[in-house]
């Protein structure tokens, strides 16, 4: 893994969220998605060389049911792969339960996959490759 390709929070409400973490970080969000994989709507920020995604459910998704559980806060941290099916294969090998089997189609143009937060010490890790033309 090549380094924290950003961090994901979870937030009740996108457009309060979006707002607070604009003041917070005194830049505006570069882009806001619906991640049709997963049904939610995510915001990016950058701040220096990092990112921040804000995460909100929809209704029957994995984010409002996190939320439900655990309140808003920290939901995941992802790291940049260069080659998300050989770093799947990987960590599999080594015991690790990834939740999907093939990658998925992620947001901010990137294949994602997550790692079980019970293979990680209660983190929920994704792996994300920037989509190449021939991935596509
Ligand atoms: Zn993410």
């Amino acid at each position: 893994m090549r380094k924290i390709e950003h961090i994901g929070i979870a937030v009740a409400d996108l457009k309060g969220a979006n707002k607070l973490y604009e003041k917070l970080l005194g830049v505006a969000p570069y882009k806001q998605e619906h991640v049709e994989s997963e049904n939610v709507i995510t915001s990016f920020f950058r701040v220096g060389p990092n990112k921040i995604e804000l995460v909100s459910g929809n209704g029957e998704d994995a984010i409002t049911k996190f939320i439900e559980k655990r309140g808003e806060g920290i939901h995941h941290i992802a790291f940049d792969v260069p080659d998300i099916k050989a770093e799947m294969n990987r960590l599999a090998a080594e015991g690790f339960r990834l939740l999907s089997d093939e990658p998925k189609q992620g947001a901010d143009n990137k294949l994602v996959c997550f790692v079980h937060p019970k293979s990680c010490n209660g983190v929920l890790i994704e792996l994300c490759q920037e989509i190449r033309n021939e991935d596509v």
